[in-house]
């Protein structure tokens, strides 16, 4: 079924016009204070207007001194203690701007990454770019998105269709309180940030080249458009785009995971597609006039439903430009892939220019001498018409041989020709006896 959905999207964006073409076509040490005295150092980290970056900067440099004083000891003791005396920030220590380099990070720094330093609600807002968010998706997506990119990682404590209540990941490991509260508004509808903790006051020793909020929602909302443009697109490119966007590189499985929510998101799910169908092809035929579309259902007890077997289409500039075509048809079927399994036949013409023009196709339940027989007389009848002398190449499948062959064929001298893919023919030539 996979297929049929790639072909419906192939098809959708054939105007008449178009159809006629189709045959011509590290570390930042640079943050050290110079006198590094033990207290100064914890109060450093200790303040919260410090970002992960700087917080990793003043641990290497305090590794690099000498002390008796174990790390962990230190960073235990100087986070999450409320009741220190407070104690005035080091205003002679600058954050750079920009860092250009982490070496053995693994991790890409650029114009995304983000220093935060929100510690009001305000401040979270203004980095985000946005106070309201037209639905629970797009306030996801944003917060996602400012975890990444400024590499924090926050855990779902409550999640409902009108509200959502994060806190930091690791608020048991580390203390850190960031915490955010976001609900729908009654009035607007609209979702906003109702409470926010900030900003992170914990330490990430091991930046990995995944981060546990890009999971495969966001890159199916990352990669839609790219899905909707080109829906056989490799799983490497998506991930490309989501390494290029968001600096993480996430597992090959979490991109393909991603990748059937945005199929589904886009096109329908395998059922739905089936229900959509009958519309879908309606309004191919009403916007192109002409059109075929032949239907081939089984009807049960139940009058109200049938049941889908097959359907076959022709495009009307696929039919008026055969007029213009060699006297040749090729024809082949191939799989569909997916939840429902089936057949998808095909019929092609080529013009004098030796450009390939679709003439017909149809999604049938399989190979056989009922659906060959089925979907060539639909060619006869809608393509072909009265025109004689068409010469039909096709494999020899056993399903199609009889189809032609059959008492009144129009495919058989002298009303037609038969004659075998050569192509086929030496594939499984070079099949049988494995011997180039
Ligand atoms: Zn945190």
């Amino acid at each position: 079924m996979g297929l049929l959905l790639h072909c419906v999207v192939v098809v959708h964006h054939l105007r008449p016009l178009h159809l006629l073409y189709l045959s011509a076509a590290g570390c930042a040490s640079s943050i050290v204070a110079d006198d590094c005295k033990m207290n100064s150092i914890i109060d450093m980290i200790d303040n919260e207007n410090f970002s992960i970056i700087s917080q990793a900067a003043v641990v290497t440099n305090l590794m690099n001194i000498d002390n008796d004083v174990e790390l962990n000891e230190i960073l235990e003791d100087g986070i999450g203690d409320e009741d220190d005396d407070e104690t005035s920030f080091d205003n002679n220590v600058e954050l750079p701007l920009t860092f250009t380099n982490m070496e053995g990070t693994n991790l890409t720094i650029d114009e995304n990454w983000i220093m935060t330093q929100s510690t009001s609600k305000n401040d979270f807002t203004r980095e985000l770019g946005k106070d309201s968010f037209k639905d629970k998706e797009e306030l996801v997506r944003a917060i996602k998105i400012h975890s990444i990119r400024t590499h924090r990682q926050f855990e779902v404590i409550k999640s409902r269709p009108t509200i959502w209540t994060l806190r930091c990941k690791l608020y048991l490991q580390s203390g850190c309180k960031w915490k955010l509260h976001a609900s729908k508004r009654k009035r607007s509808g609209y979702f906003e940030i109702t409470a926010y903790t900030g900003p992170h006051t914990c330490l990430h020793y091991n930046l990995s080249q995944d981060h546990p909020n890009l999971d495969a929602s966001l890159i199916a909302m990352e990669t839609r458009h790219l899905i909707k443009e080109q829906p056989s697109i490799s799983i490497p490119a998506l991930r490309a785009e989501i390494v290029e966007n968001l600096g993480y590189t996430p597992s090959y499985k979490k991109v393909w995971v991603g990748k059937q929510k945005a199929i589904k998101h886009v096109f329908g799910n395998w059922e739905e597609s089936y229900v959509a169908l009958p519309k879908y092809l309606g309004a191919l035929q009403k916007f192109n006039p002409g059109t075929i579309v032949e239907w081939c259902v089984s009807r049960s007890n139940d009058v109200d439903e049938v049941e889908f077997r097959r359907v076959f289409w022709a495009f009307a500039p696929s039919i008026k430009g055969f007029h213009y075509c060699r006297p040749v048809i090729s024809i082949d079927g191939t799989h569909l892939y997916g939840k429902y399994k089936g057949k998808m036949l095909i019929a092609m013409g080529v013009d004098g220019n030796n450009q390939i023009l679709p003439l017909a196709f149809a999604i049938v339940e399989n190979e056989s001498y009922d659906t060959w027989d089925w979907f060539l007389s639909h060619v006869k009848n809608h393509v072909v018409k009265d025109r004689e002398g068409i010469c039909l190449i096709s494999d020899r499948h056993g399903g199609i041989l009889k189809a032609v062959n059959e008492h009144g064929s129009p495919w058989l001298e002298p009303r037609g020709f038969h004659r075998y893919c050569l192509r086929h023919f030496i594939n499984n030539f070079y099949d049988k006896f494995r011997n180039s």
